[in-house]
């Protein structure tokens, strides 16, 4: 079955040619201009593997169509594309659940590594380890369940993304070891990532708000300085 991807652009140019390229790369596309389009062809067709979000749009822009999005849609992988270089944009488009950014101009090349690296992430079940055969795993309060893909706290269940979860999955395997950033960007986005190391930092701010009772005072998620992170659960 073919990939399906959303290609959100006002500007015709910019989005034909990414159509374009997907569709050469065996990529079944839906291109729209506006995220109110973006909205009806997502209510449409749920089954969209990757949507990429330009920010500058007409009406409503790409910041807030992935916010929307994300309500309701864990699994898909959305990377954001913006004319603006600056950090809190960056930093603005993550926090609210895109799992890459580009900045443009962008190489066509680029975004299509990008894409495919994200539909493998995606759509994989699981990140290779010895814990392949365990559905479940234990640690404090939490368990991970790995068939359905969901995090329990406390027997309450805690809506994550597909790369929130991976690298809860990571921890899990790694209780109280220190994770060298470089290896959780290596083990979560693929080890052909071209992007910011940042986007480590941002997703782990993002699992905190969600799984700390304190976020500002992490207990569970630690942060072990110049170096990475440490699971303790
Ligand atoms: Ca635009």
């Amino acid at each position: 079955m073919s990939k399906r991807v959303l290609v959100v652009e006002d500007e015709a140019p910019i989005r034909e040619l990414i159509a374009l390229n997907l569709r050469l790369a065996d990529w079944n596309v839906d291109e729209a201009e506006s995220a109110e389009r973006a909205l009806e062809l997502l209510a449409e067709n749920q089954s969209y593997d990757v949507a990429i979000l330009d920010v500058m749009l007409p009406g409503m822009n790409g910041f807030s169509l992935c916010e929307l999005i994300r309500k309701n849609n864990n699994a898909i992988g959305i990377i954001i594309l913006s004319a603006k270089s600056q950090e809190h944009d960056k930093i603005q488009g993550l926090s609210i659940g895109a799992d890459d950014y580009m900045t443009k101009p962008f190489s066509v090349t680029e975004l299509l590594a990008r894409v495919e690296a994200l539909c493998r992430r995606v759509g994989r079940t699981a990140v290779e380890s010895d814990f392949q055969n365990l559905d479940r795993i234990q640690s404090g309060v939490f368990t991970l369940d790995k068939k359905s893909r969901i995090l329990y706290k406390n027997d309450q269940s805690i809506d994550l993304t597909q790369v929130e979860f991976q690298i809860m999955e990571l921890f899990f395997e790694n209780q109280g070891t220190a994770l060298v950033r470089e290896k959780i960007l290596e083990r979560v986005w693929g080890e052909n990532y071209f992007g910011d190391i940042k986007i480590v930092d941002v997703n782990i701010r993002r699992l905190r708000m969600k799984i700390e009772d304190e976020p500002s005072s992490p207990q569970y998620i630690l942060t072990v300085w110049g170096y990475g992170y440490r699971w303790k659960g």
